[in-house]
């Protein structure tokens, strides 16, 4: 036998957080480093590398390196929000550059790019999700600088073709983000499909647990769009504190039990409504019926995720009701921790909204799945009365 150990899998990577120990002590678990400042050596040198804490922090090391492990990349950058992390990406074009997003999305960067990114000079098209043939020809060759995409999309979880979009950015020298915070890095890796960053809100399941703000870069190249990327996250100082980031590598370790969970519950509420009396429809990746379930199929490996939307007959006041009765499932924004929750997105949305008034979209958790169902049921049940 060999000495040669295979390549450990993501499981084992993630659970032990790459198997690091902290050197002083030996300890398994990091030590959390709070201070801002670092001494200089009488040459006036930084023997670490390391100077103040706006750079970089050491409680980002293990985080980012995990990302990079999970995601094939070979930088990884952590934020103080998934937003920020989003930011830094579009705030690296240049005033006049051209970019592409899809029309449905995670709202609040659509509405950034609708106001404050259109006033700062980026041209931004949106086309039909789903659509090659419209992405290719929105591209404005030598000005089209980046193609920024979210699959499965929040909240009618449509899916793109990331490599399809990859082959369209390749063509005319644009960079291709994905939002990959639904699907995780345990069902899709954007990177290997062609992508050249991905970028999560690490609030939801990278961290899971709903006590933390986080989001994080991952790079396919150290190129000169990363660079900036770097400046603007050293600059900006968008970082998240070292008790964020240690907090994040521990919910981190538990994210193939808790995505898998997650995605089997949702399977399973997804099935018992789809068709029921009162249930217009049932948005979910993992169903036949669904239009991006092919592309799903081949794309995301290991499950659909933990996201899904059920339409309820009746339109918006009849939805309202249905999650107004939920018991067990709680009626919040955000997604991606461990307790299931709902929301009415369109009235969150509000106004140019392309979600359908009579959305429920559910983060389903990675409680008895069975619960959810009799919750859900019960709710639905009293609806005539
Ligand atoms: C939550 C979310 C974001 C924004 O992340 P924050 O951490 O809340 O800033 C971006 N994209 C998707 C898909 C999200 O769910």
């Amino acid at each position: 036998m060999s000495d040669e150990m295979k390549p450990l899998n993501p499981e084992t990577l993630s659970a032990q957080a790459l198997g690091w120990l902290e050197p002083t002590h030996k300890s398994l678990i990091p030590g959390i480093f709070p201070s801002t400042t670092y001494e200089r050596e009488a040459d006036g040198s930084y023997p670490t590398g390391r100077a103040y804490t706006r750079d970089h922090n050491p409680n980002y090391d293990q985080p980012e390196q995990l990302l990079c492990a999970l995601e094939g990349g070979r930088d990884a950058l952590l934020f103080s929000s998934g937003m920020s992390a989003a930011l830094a990406v579009v705030q690296s074009l240049r005033p006049g550059d051209h970019m592409i997003a899809p029309e449905v999305m995670y709202w609040s960067l659509r509405n950034w790019m609708l106001s404050v990114g259109r006033e700062w000079g980026l041209e931004i098209s949106f086309v039909p999700n789903g659509d090659l043939g419209t992405l290719q020809a929105a591209v404005i060759p030598g000005r089209t600088k980046l193609l920024w995409l979210e699959t499965p999309a929040n909240p009618t979880w449509v899916v793109d073709d990331i490599a399809g979009w990859a082959k369209v950015a390749k063509k005319v020298g644009a960079h291709l983000a994905v939002d990959n915070t639904v699907a995780t890095p345990l069902l899709t890796n954007p990177l290997k499909l062609g992508a050249d960053i991905v970028m999560h809100s690490a609030t939801k399941y990278l961290n899971g647990h709903s006590d933390v703000l986080a989001g994080a870069l991952v790079t396919a190249e150290e190129d000169d769009f990363w660079a900036r990327v770097k400046v603007n996250r050293s600059a900006g100082g968008a970082i998240p504190g070292p008790f964020e980031a240690w907090l994040l590598l521990r919910g981190m370790r538990t994210l193939h039990l808790r995505v898998e969970r997650a995605s089997e519950n949702a399977m399973a509420i997804a099935r018992q409504f789809e068709g029921a009396k009162g249930v217009r429809c049932v948005l979910y990746p993992g169903l036949k019926s669904h239009p991006g379930h092919d592309i799903a199929a081949r794309q995301m490996t290991g499950g659909f995720g933990g996201m899904l939307s059920l339409c309820i007959e009746g339109g918006e006041e009849a939805a309202m009701a249905v999650a107004a009765r939920l018991k067990v499932i709680k009626r919040a924004t955000s997604l991606g921790g461990v307790e299931s929750l709902v929301e009415h997105r369109a009235s969150v949305e509000g106004a140019g909204t392309p979600c359908p008034p009579d959305l429920l979209r559910l983060s389903i958790g990675i409680e008895n799945a069975e619960d959810l169902i009799n919750d859900i049921n019960q709710a639905m049940d009293g609806r005539n009365r």
